[in-house]
């Protein structure tokens, strides 16, 4: 995305394509950026997911439908177009990060990159002793990964070794240059609190994103999650942030279209 002021852009949006969103239009979406007076938005639908792995979320619903993948790049294009004096619309894509399956991730990048004006990769599934876990499906999944790890430390160095393997995976030339919600493993945090500061895998991560002049999806959904009460990027990882000089990219994460502008009270922080 162009360096725009934070309150005038939203890097990542949901869409009709979500298997687990709402019934809401790609217009409803875009008149709300339109109503919220943002110059520029990228539509982010979750890629699907590698054929041959096992969506471990319970209705199994992380992905896009890899069938309906060209009708969403399409619908977007032409919105982009018809929309083109009012607001900039980037078409992306949002891309999980999963552990083993960097060569199926890779081989589905090159086929749609064609059509990616701007992407965010991120981390929602740890693989823990060959099984993998959906990190942020629910409080009660939380407690099962922190129990088959050990302690919620082991769960946040687990998520940050993941984003370490994320940021250094080989995906090819249409990798995406945006970190999404960093920090989601404090999805959860009123239930589970954890004091990160201490975390040395946590700077490693920034100093990684830095190197790799990576940017940072700043994911304010955290704020609407009652476990959470946070934008993701807060506090430490905040300041972590602003030591390291990494871009930041305000991320509304909307799964419905009012959910577009209901951070603005967040875009003052550069
Ligand atoms: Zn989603
Ligand atoms: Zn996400």
């Amino acid at each position: 995305m162009n360096k725009l002021l934070l309150s005038e852009s939203d890097g990542h949006i949901h869409s009709p394509y979500c298997p687990h969103g709402s019934d809401d239009t790609f217009e409803d979406y875009i008149n709300k950026a339109i109503d919220t007076r943002l110059k520029e938005i990228t539509f982010t639908e979750h890629l699907p997911l590698p054929k041959n792995f096992i969506d471990p979320s319970p209705q199994q619903d992380s992905g896009m439908e890899e069938g309906l993948i060209l009708d969403y790049f399409n619908e977007l294009y032409r919105l982009k177009d018809k929309y083109k004096n009012k607001i900039k619309i980037n078409v992306g894509i949002e891309v999980d990060y999963i552990e083993g399956y960097e060569d199926e991730i890779k081989e589905m990048l090159n086929k749609y990159g064609k059509y990616i004006e701007d992407s965010i990769l991120s981390v929602h599934m740890l693989k823990i002793k060959d099984k993998y876990c959906c990190m942020d499906y629910s409080s009660l999944e939380f407690g099962k990964i922190i129990n088959s790890l050990g302690s919620i430390k082991d769960v946040y160095n687990k998520y940050y070794e993941t984003l370490k393997l994320a940021i250094n995976s080989d995906l090819g030339e249409y990798k995406p240059k945006r970190i999404g919600h960093l920090n989601l493993v404090r999805k959860y945090n009123k239930v589970f609190p954890y004091d990160y500061k201490g975390n040395e895998l946590l700077e490693e991560v920034v100093m990684l994103i830095n190197k790799n002049k990576y940017e940072v999806d700043f994911n304010v959904s955290g704020i609407r999650k009652e476990d959470c009460k946070e934008p993701y990027i807060h506090d430490h990882l905040l300041d972590l942030i602003k030591k390291y000089n990494v871009p930041i990219v305000l991320g509304s994460d909307s799964h419905c279209s009012r959910d577009i502008g209901s951070t603005q009270e967040y875009t003052s922080i550069k």
